[in-house]
């Protein structure tokens, strides 16, 4: 498969700034929209392409993760916290940096990486032999990306979220063993042992036993040991109307489960907003461009304006200019801490007739003997 560049789908340096990687996402996605061209599947496939670009790179952490460890930097639950850290201990040949000999280190401890089984357990779902219990430990907190369209993230929806997650195995109950064993003789089933002397000594979790105080368990046959398993679940998230791109959703105790009893993670949904082709967000109000005739324009008119709520009335006063704004109050976004709402803000984009006949072109002359000045008479830099 050839390596994706996600730069590139959009069009823009690596160095491109967030608001050049907007840029060009919108250009290209009123290209590319499913409703502009319909039925084009080349068009489809590419509005998926610069969706997902976009995706990734206007989240700055995504960005971030992307540009250091390319598309595994974007897989569901990624955490480049602990890759560079897995990065940083291989590169020192172990997990015992300092005077022990490059991989050893076995019952040295590991050093600062002392976390060395959330460095496995989190990034391989597995554990260190050993045999023994796993040691109790809260469920790691789960993030998941949930692309909504800007009409959705106004008016509020729900969404199914598929999410591989941890769960505790269903056989060993979490403790990733099976069977009672034995007492282990290095820590007489106290599950701790006694490092250094005097004062400077302390206690830690048994090397032998991995603090569970028995040895000779098997490991569980459905997780091999780990005590907990993958499973796919599928979730119904309700987003609140207004939600932003970047906004994070809590889900208490919906992240991956804990071990030896202890307490599930949460999930933080993030939802990443697709821009829309032709509405624009700024803050809590809304922005269209609505094409209207030259007669429009001049006379005045009620027209049908699309709005999230539906259509609405809208008059056009007379002798209306192009980019001229007209506000829609209260048909913005609403806010998400209080029954406020922002307001939509109609942008009149006056259109020139494309046919070109005779008539036309006289009633242009007509039109252009009009002016009373050059309209670009005021126009200084
Ligand atoms: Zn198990
Ligand atoms: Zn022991």
């Amino acid at each position: 498969m050839a390596k994706r560049d996600l730069y590139g789908d959009l069009g823009v340096k690596r160095t491109a700034s967030a608001e050049e990687i907007k840029k060009a996402y919108r250009k290209l996605a009123r290209k590319h929209h499913p409703d502009v061209n319909p039925g084009n599947h080349g068009a489809e496939e590419k509005f998926k392409r610069i969706s997902f670009a976009y995706d990734a790179l206007s989240d700055p952490a995504k960005r971030k993760a992307y540009d250091e460890f390319g598309m595994d930097g974007l897989q569901t639950g990624f955490d480049p916290e602990r890759a560079r850290g897995f990065k940083r201990a291989q590169s020192y040949g172990g997990f015992a940096p300092g005077p022990e000999k490059p991989g050893g280190g076995e019952q040295a401890g590991f050093g600062r990486y002392s976390s060395f089984e959330d460095i496995f357990g989190d990034l391989f779902g597995g554990r260190s032999e050993g045999g023994g219990a796993a040691p109790a430990q809260r469920g790691p907190d789960l993030e998941s990306t949930l692309e909504i369209d800007l009409l959705s993230a106004i008016r509020g929806t729900t969404a199914t979220i598929s999410l591989a997650k941890p769960v505790e195995c269903p056989t060993c109950h979490g403790s990733g063993t099976e069977g009672d064993g034995t007492a282990c003789p290095e820590c007489d089933g106290r599950g701790q042992t006694k490092v250094g002397t005097g004062p400077l000594s302390f206690n830690r979790r048994c090397p032998r036993c991995n603090g569970s105080g028995r040895i000779d368990q098997r490991p569980c046959p459905q997780c091999s040991g780990a005590g907990r398993i993958e499973k796919v679940e599928r979730l119904n998230v309700k987003i609140p109307a207004g939600v932003d791109d970047g906004s994070r959703i809590r889900l208490a105790g919906k992240g991956g489960a804990g071990v030896g009893g202890a307490p599930s993670g949460d999930l933080y949904i993030v939802a990443r907003v697709r821009p829309h082709p032709r509405l624009e967000r700024r803050g809590q109000d809304l922005y269209l461009e609505v094409p209207v005739t030259i007669g429009e324009a001049m006379h005045g008119a009620t027209i049908d304006v699309p709005t999230p709520d539906g259509i609405v009335k809208l008059k056009v006063p007379p002798g209306s200019q192009s980019g001229n704004k007209l506000r829609l109050r209260g048909k913005g976004v609403p806010e998400m801490k209080s029954s406020g709402r922002g307001d939509l803000y109609v942008v009149l984009m006056v259109q020139v007739p494309t046919d070109g006949t005779e008539r036309v072109r006289d009633a242009v002359t007509v039109l252009e003997d009009s002016y009373a000045r050059n309209p670009r008479s005021d126009l200084r830099l």
